[in-house]
């Protein structure tokens, strides 16, 4: 019998060392299938459509964090503003001075982690790490008034090669230590949101603060 999921999110719980948050990804996945996760006390949940956030956000509990992790086109930056609690997918210059334009308008602010580019995957996006810290030095990022900037989030490569896997996280670790004390505000970067079903253990052993999970919790379709 395969677990249950108020029992898997019982289950990753024990297994989560206490600094690390679980965000369960529910992208895809019914309404009905949130609320069993939100019974079993899960409050952070992923998503990746900025319509669909939009519609689940609206149907479901308002004491719900929503994380939006997908990729974020300058369209519909202010569609997804008033729902995201944390915006993981800020992946580049162009979209993150959107996203100020955008919470401006909406007297918001927008937490954000940005992007980071890791993985041996030219589909996925995010800063390069040797452009990161000329970023935050460039003191763009600080004239983002609307933005706050809460640490990094990266995608491993997509292979059952856990040395590749662990260093690219690894990797991450590093940018981060190194972004956050050129950060505008470094007592604000704390979060490294990095692992998913198939990695988050290695994730975790390499200082992830925030895993994303959907598969393991929700099953695959
Ligand atoms: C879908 C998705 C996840 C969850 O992946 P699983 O393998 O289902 O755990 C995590 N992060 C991002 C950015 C995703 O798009």
């Amino acid at each position: 019998m395969p677990m249950s999921i108020a029992e898997t999110i019982e289950h990753l719980r024990r297994r989560l060392p206490p600094q690390v948050g679980l965000v369960a990804v529910s992208k895809t996945h019914s309404v009905a299938a949130i609320m069993e996760a939100y019974r079993a006390g899960q409050r952070d949940f992923g998503e990746s459509r900025p319509q669909e956030l939009q519609q689940k956000a609206e149907a479901l509990p308002r004491d719900i964090r929503w994380h939006f992790i997908g990729h974020l086109q300058r369209n519909k930056v202010k569609l997804v503003l008033p729902y995201a609690y944390l915006i993981h997918s800020a992946h580049s210059a162009p979209l993150l001075r959107e996203i100020e334009s955008a919470a401006q308008k909406q007297g918001a602010t927008a937490r954000c982690l940005l992007q980071l580019h890791v993985a041996q995957e030219e589909a996925k996006l995010g800063f390069a790490p040797d452009e990161l810290p000329g970023y935050l030095q460039s003191g763009e990022p600080a004239s983002l008034g609307h933005v706050q900037l809460c640490g990094l989030m990266a995608m491993a490569t997509n292979t059952e090669n856990a040395a590749l896997v662990r260093g690219e996280f690894q990797l991450a670790r590093r940018l981060h230590e190194q972004c956050k004390a050129l950060a505008p505000n470094p007592t604000l970067f704390t979060q490294l949101s990095m692992g998913m079903s198939g990695d988050y253990p290695i994730a975790i052993e390499e200082g992830a603060t925030l895993v994303r999970i959907g598969g393991l919790i929700f099953g695959s379709r």
